[in-house]
């Protein structure tokens, strides 16, 4: 199948328990939640539409296109990875600047990396599938070709469709009004608050970590005191804060 990408950039994963990682984003178009037009902005089913930040509206974005095999989606990421030819700084990428805007409210998981002694491991490229909706076109071929070339595959989902299979980390966000179908995973990172989602609902599904993220949104600073008393008063949950918003990066 051919893949329609928004944009593709280098930056440090921003949210949850990758945080602070170098990643890839790979911003797939599309979302199954909202059209992404301002005129919908009222209808999307899930109900973060409402609130959502993300442009994830066509294939013109940097590094954005089309894509026509998982191959040439790969080799495209590369490119943006540390060490690669077309890379545009010693190490090959293009470092984020700081001050830059990101556009969406949008996760080192990989546990072989961890190490209590001994020689530096090399580190995995580290890719982060994103949307829009990513599960909508991530598919088996296309994650294979990910594990072959040696990346670890982070996917960003809001639940509502089926991962393949493969290997990746998992990372779910509910949303209030849209079914939940993806019930394991990593990590479930829930933006907070969102009314028809409280925490609660989600406490006893099988994921390793479990987020609570300040909504972003003039009341930021109130949903984050929210988000803070709640953590504390819940251990089970951790604070999840945007810090490439914080840095102003992409
Ligand atoms: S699922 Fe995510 S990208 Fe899609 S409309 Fe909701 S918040 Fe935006």
């Amino acid at each position: 199948m051919a893949y329609a990408v928004k944009e593709i950039f280098y930056t440090l994963q921003g949210e949850g328990a990758n945080t602070g990682r170098p990643a890839v984003f790979l911003r797939f178009a599309g979302c199954n939640l909202w059209t992404g037009l301002e005129r919908d902005r009222e209808k999307g089913p899930g109900g973060c539409s409402r609130w959502c930040d993300t442009d994830f509206v066509g294939t013109d974005g940097s590094g954005g296109g089309k894509f026509n095999s998982p191959a040439e989606l790969v080799s495209a990421v590369a490119s943006h990875w540390p060490g690669s030819e077309r890379g545009q700084q010693p190490g090959g990428a293009r470092a984020p600047q700081l001050g830059a805007a990101r556009t969406e409210q949008r996760p080192r998981g990989d546990e072989a990396l961890l190490s209590t002694g001994g020689p530096a491991q090399p580190v995995a490229p580290f890719v982060v599938c994103t949307g829009g909706e990513p599960l909508l076109q991530l598919d088996e071929p296309l994650l294979a070709e990910f594990n072959r070339a040696g990346w670890f595959v982070a996917v960003e989902t809001n639940g509502t469709v089926e991962p393949p299979a493969g290997k990746l980390w998992l990372t779910v966000s509910p949303k209030a009004n849209a079914p939940l179908r993806v019930l394991r995973g990593n990590e479930l990172k829930l933006i907070f608050p969102q009314e028809g989602a409280e925490p609660e609902r989600f406490q006893d599904l099988e994921f390793q970590h479990f987020f609570l993220q300040p909504m972003d949104s003039p009341q930021v600073q109130e949903n984050t005191a929210r988000a803070l008393e709640y953590c504390l008063a819940h251990p089970q949950w951790r604070l999840s804060l945007q810090t490439h918003k914080i840095l102003r990066i992409p």
